[in-house]
């Protein structure tokens, strides 16, 4: 769904533009949304421009105009364009759902597989790294300054799990060489947003990974944390990332599965696989979605009903692949 060549050719005669991202947004979904903002009040500053997201994680506010972003939608508003940056599915859009549907232009520029396209114009490329790097395609080289660029290359880092995931290609690194040229701290970005817990994190991390579970002759992994566990250590759903990958990194491990509960008997489930799986296919099964490797979904039921669940799908792929 390769559509646009650049950017500018949906920006004819827009005067308000409003750009959102996904629930519960990740470094790719932070990086690309602001890069967007902060190259259209760079190079466009006659196009009134809003970025709408949930509160990002403390993490990213290194990140230029992070406090420029509306976690509430104000109003009746209608904008000219508006734009959503790593957005899989419509129902994902987290904030200002309302303004996209009411736009006169709406553009989706995303990478996930699964994504069927839900904007008039969707600019969705599954086989690139991130979100960030297909906006990176739709932006002039000469109008990407600085701050823009470490946008861009957080949400590369983020996604490609700093450049390690198969997703990773030659692209991608001329990309985040294009980016570095800019001359930013990128070892700190890596480890500020990336690598780095709190002390806090870390034993949360290690108490999933000490109660983990091997499942199919040791080629499914689950972790898990309940409710009561997250208010013992006193931790939401922004405090987990990076556990799921770990339990993938298990010798022998196919496929990983985080779960942590979201509301009673309500589960966040995430899927990472090493590639063998394609957990996409089971996240959209169960009304979810993302990507070959890494994918999630939200399930109701009783702990053991979920991975029961889910585990069930896995096997059934599984025996499939060997037919
Ligand atoms: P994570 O496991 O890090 O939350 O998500 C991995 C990937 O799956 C991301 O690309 C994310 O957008 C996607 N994903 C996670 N949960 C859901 C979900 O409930 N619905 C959909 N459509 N995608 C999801
Ligand atoms: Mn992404």
């Amino acid at each position: 769904m390769e559509v646009l060549k650049k950017i500018s050719e949906v920006l004819q005669g827009v005067g308000t533009m409003g750009i959102a991202g996904h629930i519960r947004p990740d470094g790719d979904c932070v990086g690309s949304c602001l890069a967007l903002y902060l190259y259209m009040k760079k190079n466009y500053p006659q196009i009134e421009t809003d970025l709408y997201l949930e509160e990002p994680r403390p993490v990213f506010h290194y990140l230029k105009d992070i406090d420029k972003i509306k976690t509430q939608t104000e109003g009746d508003r209608e904008y000219d364009l508006f734009v959503t940056c790593d957005v899989s599915a419509r129902d994902r859009i987290a904030v200002a759902a309302e303004y996209f549907e009411k736009a006169k232009k709406t553009l989706c520029i995303d990478h996930h597989v699964s994504n069927r396209g839900f904007a008039q114009i969707n600019h969705v490329l599954g086989e690139v790294s991130s979100a960030s790097e297909v906006l990176y395609g739709l932006l002039d080289e000469d109008k990407i300054d600085q701050s823009i660029a470490v946008a861009l290359y957080t949400g590369i880092i983020h996604d490609t799990g700093v450049f390690q995931y198969s997703s990773t290609s030659p692209d991608t690194m001329r990309t985040a060489a294009k980016l570095m040229e800019t001359g930013f701290d990128f070892s700190r970005v890596i480890d500020k947003s990336f690598y780095e817990k709190t002390y806090i994190q870390n034993q949360v991390m290690g108490r999933v990974l000490a109660e983990s579970i091997m499942l199919q002759d040791g080629k499914c992994i689950v972790g898990y944390l309940r409710r009561k566990d997250m208010i013992f250590y006193g931790v939401d759903g922004k405090d987990l990332e990076g556990i799921v990958s770990q339990l993938r990194l298990t010798k022998g491990v196919e496929v990983a599965i985080f779960l942590y509960e979201i509301g009673t008997q309500v589960f966040k489930v995430s899927m990472r696989s090493n590639g063998k799986i394609d957990v996409s296919k089971i996240a959209v099964y169960f009304g979810g979605g993302g990507h070959t490797r890494a994918a999630g979904c939200d399930l109701q039921g009783s702990m053991y009903d979920v991975v029961n669940n889910i585990t069930a799908e896995i096997e059934r792929q599984m025996l499939m692949e060997q037919d």
